[in-house]
């Protein structure tokens, strides 16, 4: 088996790999991403983007494609707690007028496309299971097999996994765990017609939570999420069953209003969200690989997409002299988790559904004041190296 050599290999080609990979290869390092799913594929996952993620489409070009793609902007928020509704419109802020649910379908594509144009070299198909290291333990490389059994093998001076929460890559350097959360919701969704495109919708009841995002085919994202012991006790009687009671409670102008398109409802049942430990000799992690969430804040997404700007930065400073390898990864694994420290937290806060429906607006404003911080660090030109000399180099 012959092993061809990279400046770096990404493991993983959706919004944290094909992310990184693309800034990689457009400061001219040699790149290889591989994925054992298909190009294009779904994957589980509603897709609201947020102020951070939009921008991160924005200041990479990409921006366009998706509103090319069909993707309505939404111009407003609406909170509805109990009886109590909040309409918050979109103001224009860095660059960004709207916000957009592409579908994964229509977002990933548009980012592994992305990081072909820029020169990243991409095989689908090849699932990672296990690491290359030299006689020093450092890692060097990635080892696996294509999709007929063939084994595969790649040399890279950095490996990146951005093979999501279940992160084989994490698993195989042994990465440590830095910080847990303690709660985890479960989730239903689908996709409805009839629904209004120009605002995402989101309704607070007590133990239950549901919200709207308009995406791609003039369809709407619907989720109904609460807690996984409810879930566990009424599922049994069928999910469809439980998603239509959960929107009753939560979104009854959903069942008033729209009609559910013939695709299959989908279902999370969650886990407490980590942040590991994002890097060591010759690899880091990107994305949920080191850093999971509950997806009742709906942020993961954009999350990924800033800290992939961030590790590739960090691994362009490196590769040019700017810093160790050390430092420089150090740098983004302590702006990563400086950002991520409240959006952890009061995402754990909101998936624990203990809150009643004076504390949740409260809640909910923390989420802001945190996604604020995340809009004003990348509106910075170089956000990097910013956070590379306020780390003391
Ligand atoms: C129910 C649900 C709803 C969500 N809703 C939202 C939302 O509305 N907005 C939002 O921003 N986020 C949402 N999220 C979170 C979002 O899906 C994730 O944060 C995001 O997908 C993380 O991107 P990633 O690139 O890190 O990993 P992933 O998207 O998980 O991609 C990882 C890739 O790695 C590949 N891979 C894994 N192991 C291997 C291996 N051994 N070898 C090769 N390839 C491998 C997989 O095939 C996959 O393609 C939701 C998540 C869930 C579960």
């Amino acid at each position: 088996m012959t092993s061809t050599s990279y400046d770096v290999v990404v493991v993983g080609a959706r919004p944290a790999g094909a992310g990184t990979a693309m800034v990689l290869a457009r400061a001219g390092l040699r790149v290889l991403m591989v994925d054992r799913s298909g190009f294009g594929a779904d994957t589980l996952s509603t897709h609201a983007l947020l102020r951070g993620g939009v921008l991160q489409l924005a200041r990479w070009g990409l921006l366009d494609r998706v509103t090319a793609a069909g993707t309505p902007p939404v111009r407003r928020s609406v909170f509805q707690y109990g009886e109590d509704f909040f309409d918050v419109p979109i103001k224009p802020n860095a660059g960004v007028d709207a916000l957009y649910a592409p579908r994964r379908t229509v977002l990933d594509p548009i980012l592994v496309d992305a990081a072909r144009d820029a020169g990243v070299e991409t095989r689908f198909g090849i699932t990672v299971t296990g690491l290359r290291r030299d006689a020093d333990g450092r890692v060097t490389g990635v080892v696996g097999r294509d999709d007929t059994g063939a084994p595969f093998s790649a040399r890279a001076r950095i490996t990146v996994g951005a093979d999501g929460m279940g992160s084989k890559v994490a698993r195989l350097v042994g990465a440590p765990v830095e910080a847990t959360g303690t709660s985890a919701a479960a989730f239903i969704y689908g996709y409805w017609d009839g629904l209004p495109l120009d605002r995402y919708q989101l309704f607070y009841r007590p133990g239950v939570t549901a919200g709207t995002f308009p995406t791609n085919h003039d369809q709407v994202c619907v989720f109904a999420a609460t807690t996984r012991r409810r879930f566990r006790s009424e599922a049994r009687a069928g999910v469809p069953r439980l998603y239509t009671r959960l929107l009753g409670q939560a979104a009854p102008v959903v069942l008033d209003q729209a009609t559910l398109a013939p695709e299959r409802l989908k279902v999370f049942v969650g886990r407490p969200g980590f942040l590991r430990r994002a890097h060591g000799p010759g690899w880091a992690l990107v994305g949920d690989a080191g850093y999971f969430k509950d997806p009742i804040t709906s942020h993961g997404i954009t999350d990924a997409l800033r800290d992939a700007e961030l590790l590739a930065n960090a691994i362009i400073t490196a590769a040019s002299g700017g810093a160790s390898e050390e430092v420089a990864l150090a740098s983004y694994q302590s702006t990563r988790d400086r950002l991520s420290a409240k959006l952890f937290a009061t995402t754990d806060a909101i998936a624990s559904f203990c809150w009643d429906l004076d504390q949740i607006p409260m809640l909910l404003l923390e989420l802001s004041d945190a996604m604020s911080d995340e809009v004003r660090l990348l509106g910075d030109r170089d956000p990097l190296h910013s956070t590379v000399s306020a780390n003391g180099r």
